[in-house]
């Protein structure tokens, strides 16, 4: 095991981990040696890639697992099955997330419902069940994927806001009730979001597509749009740079980062 393996032995669950953030974090944690269970709504085919990347990368055990997390109770029996396959879970990320952008007067109560069942309520449910096996071990990460919308709000987005705010109160909660747990020598049990700004993945298309159909369907256009109006970097992440965050994060040196949220966001929330 190199220094670099240091997760060797570990077992990691990331949500929606079949493309985009989370299959970018399953990646990284991988490449670092820990067994990685994946999960999100993909066909074989999409699941099998997923495996296969997250396996190329240096992961010695690699599984997919299948749940809707918009079905009340579907978090737990993944977790049922993750914590059988990997003998407990030692990093927890939550990453599985949707957004549907309306005013808030046109958002129906259904869709409401199904953002903060899938981005609020299903980390709830995957923590409470993860958790206390990590303060047994002493040591264990949880890392939510929250957003900028979880520090700031934008127009059109009351679900998705009220989620991901939701999102970053539920982790400070669980940071204080954990901090105790481990020690230095162990890595603790720590408990941070990620908060991404504009970050090139399947989620932000249909607000690529919309603000291109400004600029005659210019879809380069419609980015620097879009960065101009919020990320004064003028530039998008890539998936992998929240991967390399979210490993960090996991190192027993981080024994001290608990309760945070840290922006990925190239300035948007320091306006
Ligand atoms: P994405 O659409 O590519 O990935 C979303 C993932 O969630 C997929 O793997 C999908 O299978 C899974 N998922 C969706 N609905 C599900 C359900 N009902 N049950 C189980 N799994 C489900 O988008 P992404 O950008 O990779 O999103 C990952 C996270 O990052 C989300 O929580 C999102 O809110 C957050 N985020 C993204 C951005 C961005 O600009 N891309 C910015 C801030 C926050």
């Amino acid at each position: 095991m190199t220094e670099q393996q240091f997760l060797t032995g570990k077992t990691v669950l990331v949500t929606g981990s079949v493309q985009g953030i989370g299959l970018a974090i399953a990646t990284a944690l991988g490449e670092a040696g820990a067994n990685v269970a994946l999960h999100g709504l993909a066909g074989p085919d999409q699941a099998r890639a997923a495996i296969e990347t997250v396996r190329k990368a240096g992961s010695p055990k690699v599984d997919f697992f299948d749940a809707d997390l918009s079905v009340e109770n579907s978090a737990d029996t993944l977790m049922d099955d993750v914590l059988a396959w990997g003998n407990g879970i030692d990093v927890l990320v939550n990453n599985a997330g949707i957004q549907k952008t309306a005013p808030l007067t046109e958002v129906e109560p259904e869709t409401w419902a199904k953002i903060i069942e899938v981005n609020l309520s299903a980390a709830f449910r995957t923590m409470r069940r993860a958790m206390p096996g990590m303060a047994e071990r002493g040591y264990g990460r949880v890392i939510n994927i929250a957003s900028v919308h979880g520090l700031v709000a934008s127009q059109q987005k009351a679900s998705y806001v009220a989620s991901k705010f939701g999102l970053v109160g539920l982790s400070r909660v669980a940071a204080l009730e954990y901090a105790s747990a481990g020690s230095r020598k162990s890595g603790g049990v720590t408990v941070n979001c990620i908060c991404p700004g504009w970050t090139e993945t399947a989620i932000i298309e249909p607000q690529i597509v919309a603000r291109a159909a400004q600029f005659d369907g210019n879809r380069d256009a419609g980015i620097r749009d879009l960065l101009t109006e919020k990320q004064p970097t003028q530039r998008t992440s890539d998936a992998a740079e929240i991967g390399a965050l979210a490993l960090w994060l996991c190192n027993p040196v981080a024994h001290n980062i608990t309760g945070t949220s840290i922006p990925i966001d190239g300035g948007w929330t320091a306006q």
